[in-house]
């Protein structure tokens, strides 16, 4: 069968575009590299410590390693990240951290939900300070593409009117613990320019969805399924993008069965790749031909540069003389989601106070992690800061190495820049000296820099953790440990210098579309998920607004 469209990944933005092409009428492939898992595992219930470190190299000595550094990571909840060693990737500069999970879903099943707009302090950023591209689009762009996925994930927010964190439209009310209240009266009396919001997220069971791809009302791929347009295989791994070399245009790709090692060929009008960031890249650098020896799409040679991720800090601990938690927007434990949110604050009008351009955003709870009764009040701060778009910064493909189907695997060439190195020195200082003014306890202060409380780390834990902590958190740390990476197919208007125009449509192949993190042209200090659905929407738009049933897509200038 040749489908109107295949779809590669089923994550956050597959979901998104299997969703709106099943909608406007597209037959749709959704190739899945994982399974469908079994509901019962979104049941359990989940961490239940900070720093569970036994049960990390426990996981680790079976097969998840790298996943087991993630501070999200749990054993209960371990089908939601790759094993290590059957997937895979080297370095060659910098530690990366690549956490990722392979199911129907994607890490659309284990992300954080945090859901925000990014806007023209990131978009246009290069036109602000004067640092690299500013991307193909501006935020007025994305407006009506935003909106329709956050209606459609039913987002709890709070409209609070702040230039550089655009509101949304949400359709609950988010709010903030008695804690941060307080925090945010504290902090703002000092430093006004804090600004405070509740976190923007999506509610707990809205990203869910059956073998079938049936289950919840508001998963994407539930959304397509009900159109009845929508062929979803799980346990499919792609190897390679294919071409009709009579018409230049991809044909379809080649997928290998995860569980019987077969291969097959599936064919199609349009190929949409959305198999998250690194994959993606991987993908097109492993389906050259001999127009593209470099990589498919790849045209102008910049396909796999300018990769990123953002530069983390945590803080953990716990608030003096208080006990127990609060629910705030939730009515039980379960469902106690949510935070407050302190967006960017640097560099926004006056650029002469920082020794560093772009910026950094801080995010956490308080009081709101589950605690019996009698146990002290937990808080816990992150903060992420945007890494610069560098050209030497880049995901190649390494020959030499393959994971389990046999595909070559990515390699992850990522520096921290001085511009990272004094962000991330003062993103630290900033959390530390906002905690330290409130009073709390600090159990861990850590960043990819150090570990910034050494004299008094974790002191209610015993000798044995303690030392592992200080063994292991410069790669738990490390870049990667946002999970916001970004980057190496970038959008742009020129094609000497991007690889995508600004509909997410190759420049080289006019029916192949990339709408995952790749695209992006800078990552901005917050999460990439919700622009990335909003491009993928519009990116679909485009596609069903120009499809004629055949494989000849107008390429859009
Ligand atoms: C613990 C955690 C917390 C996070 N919290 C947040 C947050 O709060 N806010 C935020 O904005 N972001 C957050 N993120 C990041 C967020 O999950 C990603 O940005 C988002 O899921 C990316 O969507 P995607 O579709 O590009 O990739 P994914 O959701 O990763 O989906 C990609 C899919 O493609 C499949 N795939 C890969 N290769 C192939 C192949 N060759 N063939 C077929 N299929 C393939 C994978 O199996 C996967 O299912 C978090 C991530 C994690 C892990």
């Amino acid at each position: 069968m040749n489908y109107d469209a295949i779809v590669v990944g089923s994550g956050a933005t597959g979901g998104i575009a299997a969703k709106e092409l099943t909608e406007k009428g597209l037959k749709v492939l959704l190739l899945e590299a994982g399974p469908a898992l079994d509901e019962a595992i979104f049941q359990r219930p989940g961490l239940k410590r900070q720093v569970n470190t036994w049960d990390r190299i426990a996981a680790g000595a079976t097969g998840q390693h790298t996943q087991a550094r993630c501070s999200w990571f749990s054993p209960d909840k371990r089908e939601l990240f790759v094993n290590d060693l059957q997937n895979p990737y080297t370095t060659s500069a910098d530690p990366f951290l690549w956490i990722r999970g392979r199911q129907v879903g994607g890490r659309f099943q284990s992300w954080g939900r945090v859901a925000v707009r990014m806007s023209d302090y990131d978009f246009k950023a290069a036109s602000h300070d004067g640092y690299g591209d500013d991307w193909p689009i501006e935020y007025q762009d994305l407006v009506p593409y935003y909106d329709s996925v956050e209606s459609f994930l039913k987002i709890t927010g709070r409209k609070d009117n702040i230039a550089n964190l655009p509101d949304g439209q949400f359709s609950n009310e988010a709010g903030l613990s008695s804690f941060e209240q307080k925090f945010q009266n504290t902090v703002q009396d000092k430093w006004p320019e804090r600004k405070f919001t509740p976190w923007r997220y999506v509610a707990t069971d809205a990203t869910r969805a059956d073998a079938e791809g049936k289950t919840h009302t508001t998963s994407p791929i539930a959304a397509a399924a009900a159109t009845d347009n929508l062929t979803l295989r799980p346990n499919s791994v792609v190897s390679k993008v294919n071409i009709d070399p009579a018409t230049g245009n991809a044909s379809g790709v080649t997928f290998i069965d995860r569980e019987t090692k077969q291969q097959h060929e599936v064919r199609a009008n349009v190929v949409m790749l959305c198999a998250s960031t690194i994959e993606t890249v991987r993908l097109l650098l492993n389906s050259g031909t001999s127009t593209f020896p470099q990589g498919l799409a790849n045209s102008s040679g910049v396909l796999g540069q300018y990769f990123m991720d953002q530069t983390n800090g945590v803080v953990f601990g716990s608030v003096p003389g208080a006990t127990g938690f609060e629910l705030v927007d939730g009515k039980h434990p379960g469902d106690n989601h949510g935070g407050f949110y302190i967006p960017r604050f640097q560099n926004l009008t006056d650029s002469s106070q920082y020794d560093f351009i772009r910026g950094f955003n801080i995010q956490g709870m308080v009081g709101r992690i589950p605690v019996p009764n009698h146990i002290p009040t937990l808080f816990g701060l992150t903060v992420q800061g945007e890494m610069l778009a560098a050209k030497e910064n880049r995901i190649t493909l390494n020959t030499r190495k393959k994971d389990a189907w046999g595909i070559p695997v990515a390699n992850i060439d990522i520096r921290m820049g001085d511009n990272e190195r004094r962000m991330a020195k003062a993103q630290m200082a900033a959390i530390l000296e906002m905690v330290n003014t409130m009073g709390w306890n600090i159990e861990i202060a850590a960043s990819i820099l150090d570990i910034h409380n050494r004299d008094n780390l974790m002191p209610n834990a015993s000798w044995f953790e303690r030392t592992m902590f200080k063994l292991s958190y410069q790669k738990s740390l490390a870049l990667g440990s946002a999970i916001h990476e970004c980057g190496g197919a970038r959008m742009g208007n020129d094609p000497s210098t991007s690889v995508l125009n600004k509909y997410n449509q190759s420049w080289d192949i006019p029916n192949l579309f990339v709408t995952d993190s790749s695209c992006f042209v800078s990552n901005g200090a917050g999460g990439p998920t919700l622009t990335t659905m909003a491009l993928t929407a519009r990116a679909a738009e485009f596609i069903a607004s120009e499809y004629n049933g055949s494989a000849n897509l107008t390429k859009a200038v």
